[in-house]
C-alpha cells in the first residue's frame, strides 16, 4: 500500500478535508488495484432496465444502431430539394405531391418543383434534403405553398442519419451511474439489459449505551438510533445491498465481535459513534488487531472525528476480501455530512463509476455567516430564489451537529471552504443540492 491511513500525515492534529479525501481515494485505488477487493472485474451482473436505476454501468454500451436511423424531418413543413435555393432569387412555389408521417413514410419520388407534406420524424423521401417550416410558407390553395429563397438553405431542417448515434459507438461509457435519461437512451436503442457492477455489501452498525432501537422504551439518558435510518436512506440513494448489524455496546467484545462479523461478509462497513476523543480508545485497540485504521481529526464541522481505513481478510471468507472501514462520528448531522464529504465518493470509486463527485454551484447568501479561517463547514440552508431572480441561500435555523431538524428542512449544504472567514449578506457562497434532479 502505498500510504498507510496510520502515515505521519494523517496524524497532524487536524487534517484539512481536501488531504482527507485525497488519503481515502487512495486507498480505494490501492484496493481496487489489489484485485483480491471489491472491485473484481468477474463482479459483473446483467439486469433488466427497469433494475438498473443507480447501477453502475460495466461496459461501454456499444449501439447496435444509428440514430436516427434515417434522415428525417427536425420540423412539421415541406420536403424539397434544396437546388432550387442556390438557383433562383425571389418567390419559390411548389407543388405538394404528398404527406409523409413519422412511422408512415412516402414511397416515391420528389422531382423539382415538387414538394412533400412532412412531419416531424417523417423519414426525408427520395430527392429531398431539405425542410421548409410549414409557418414560413403561404399556401394559395391545397396544392401549392410559396415561400421566399432567403428564408432557408439547402439541407436545413433535417436530421442526418446517425446524427446522434453511430452504429458500434459508445452510446454510454462504462463507469456511468445509471440515470433515468441512460436507461430512456438504452431503451431507444433497442436494448433491454444491463451489464453492471454487482451491488457493493455495505454493513452498517450504530455504537453507544446511550442508543435504543424504536421498539424500546427510552429509559433516562438514552435515545433512539437515528443514525442507522439516515444511513440505509443514503445508501439506498446508490443501490447497495445494506447489511444491517444493528445497535453494539460501547464495550470492546462486543465491538470486536460486530467488527469480525461485518468484516467477513461486507465489502465496506460504516459505524457511527465512537470515535470522540473519550470513546476511541478501545475502539483503536480493537482495530490494531482487525486491520488498518487511522483516527483522524478533520478540519472540518460539523464531522471533526472520523476513523478510516480497512479490516483484514477474515479467515475462511471466500474470496479472501478486506472490508473498507469508515468510524463516522455519532452526532446525527455530523453522520450525514461526512458520509455526503468522504463516504458516497468512496463508494462510486471502489464499484468503478466514473463520475464521483456531486455538482457544486453557487448562490447568493441573504445573511451574513459567521466563519472561522482554519476549517471546512457544512451549514445547511435552503436554496432559493430571490426577487431579481437569482439564486439564494439562507441557513435552516439551529446549526448544531446533533441537530438534525436543521437538516430535515434543508435542501442544500452551504460549504465553507478552509481559508474562508466570515461571510456577508449578498456574498456569493457555495452550494451542495441534497437531490440531483435527474
Ligand atoms: P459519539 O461520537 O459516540 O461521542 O456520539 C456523539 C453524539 O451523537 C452523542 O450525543 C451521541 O448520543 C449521539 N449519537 C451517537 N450515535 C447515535 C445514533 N446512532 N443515533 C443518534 N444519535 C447518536
Ligand atoms: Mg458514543
Amino acid at each position: 500500500m502505498k500510504h498507510s491511513p496510520n502515515s505521519p500525515i494523517l496524524l497532524t492534529s487536524s487534517l484539512h478535508v481536501d488531504e482527507a479525501r485525497k488519503a481515502i481515494s487512495q486507498l480505494v485505488d490501492d484496493l481496487i488495484e489489489e484485485s483480491n477487493v471489491i472491485a473484481d472485474p468477474s463482479d459483473i451482473e446483467i439486469v433488466s432496465l427497469d433494475h438498473a436505476i443507480n447501477r453502475i454501468l460495466a461496459e461501454d454500451l456499444l449501439s447496435p444502431i444509428d440514430v436516427p436511423a434515417a434522415d428525417n424531418s427536425a420540423m412539421d413543413g415541406f420536403a424539397f430539394n434544396g437546388e432550387c435555393l442556390t438557383t433562383s432569387e425571389g418567390n419559390i412555389s411548389l407543388q405538394i405531391v404528398g404527406t409523409a408521417y413519422a412511422g408512415k413514410p412516402f414511397e416515391g419520388e420528389i422531382s423539382a418543383g415538387q414538394c412533400l407534406k412532412i412531419m416531424t420524424g417523417a423519414i426525408m423521401p427520395g430527392g429531398c434534403d431539405t425542410v421548409i417550416p410549414q409557418e414560413l410558407t403561404s399556401t394559395q390553395d391545397a396544392t401549392l405553398i410559396e415561400f421566399h429563397q432567403n428564408q432557408l438553405k439547402p439541407g436545413d431542417n433535417r436530421r442526418l442519419r446517425g446524427e446522434d448515434l453511430q452504429q458500434g459507438k459508445p452510446a454510454i461509457a462504462a463507469g456511468r451511474l445509471l440515470r433515468p435519461s441512460d436507461l430512456g437512451l438504452a431503451a431507444s436503442l433497442g436494448i433491454s439489459s444491463l451489464k453492471v457492477k454487482r451491488k457493493l455489501k455495505v454493513a452498517i452498525l450504530s455504537s453507544g449505551d446511550e442508543l435504543r432501537s424504536l421498539d424500546q422504551k427510552l429509559d433516562p439518558g438514552s435515545i433512539y438510533d437515528s443514525n442507522r435510518y439516515s444511513l440505509t436512506g443514503l445508501l439506498n440513494r446508490l443501490n447497495l445491498e445494506i447489511i444491517d448489524c444493528g445497535i453494539v455496546r460501547d464495550d470492546p467484545a462486543s465491538l470486536k465481535h460486530a467488527f469480525i462479523d461485518a468484516a467477513s461478509k461486507a465489502d465496506v462497513l460504516i459505524s457511527s459513534g465512537g470515535v470522540s476523543v473519550g470513546e476511541a480508545d478501545f475502539t483503536k485497540q480493537i482495530m490494531q488487531e482487525l486491520g488498518d485504521v487511522g483516527f483522524w481529526k478533520i478540519a472540518m464541522r460539523p464531522g471533526r472525528p472520523m476513523a478510516f481505513g480497512m479490516l483484514k481478510p477474515i479467515a475462511g471468507r471466500i474470496p479472501a476480501r478486506k472490508t473498507l472501514f469508515f468510524g463516522l462520528p455519532g452526532n446525527p448531522v455530523a453522520v450525514m455530512v461526512t458520509f455526503y464529504q468522504f463516504v458516497r465518493s468512496a463508494l462510486l470509486q471502489l464499484n468503478g463509476a466514473n463520475q464521483t463527485e456531486p455538482p457544486i454551484t453557487q448562490a447568493i447568501s441573504e445573511t451574513p455567516i459567521r466563519k472561522k479561517p482554519g476549517r471546512t463547514e457544512f451549514q445547511r440552508a435552503i436554496l432559493g430564489r430571490g426577487r431579481d431572480g437569482r439564486p439564494t441561500v439562507k441557513l435552516t435555523g439551529s446549526q448544531g451537529a446533533g441537530v438534525l431538524r436543521s437538516m430535515s428542512e434543508a435542501n442544500c449544504f452551504v460549504i465553507l471552504a478552509h481559508d474562508q472567514g466570515n461571510i456577508s449578506t449578498g456574498d456569493w457562497v457555495d452550494v451542495a443540492l441534497f437531490d440531483g434532479l435527474l
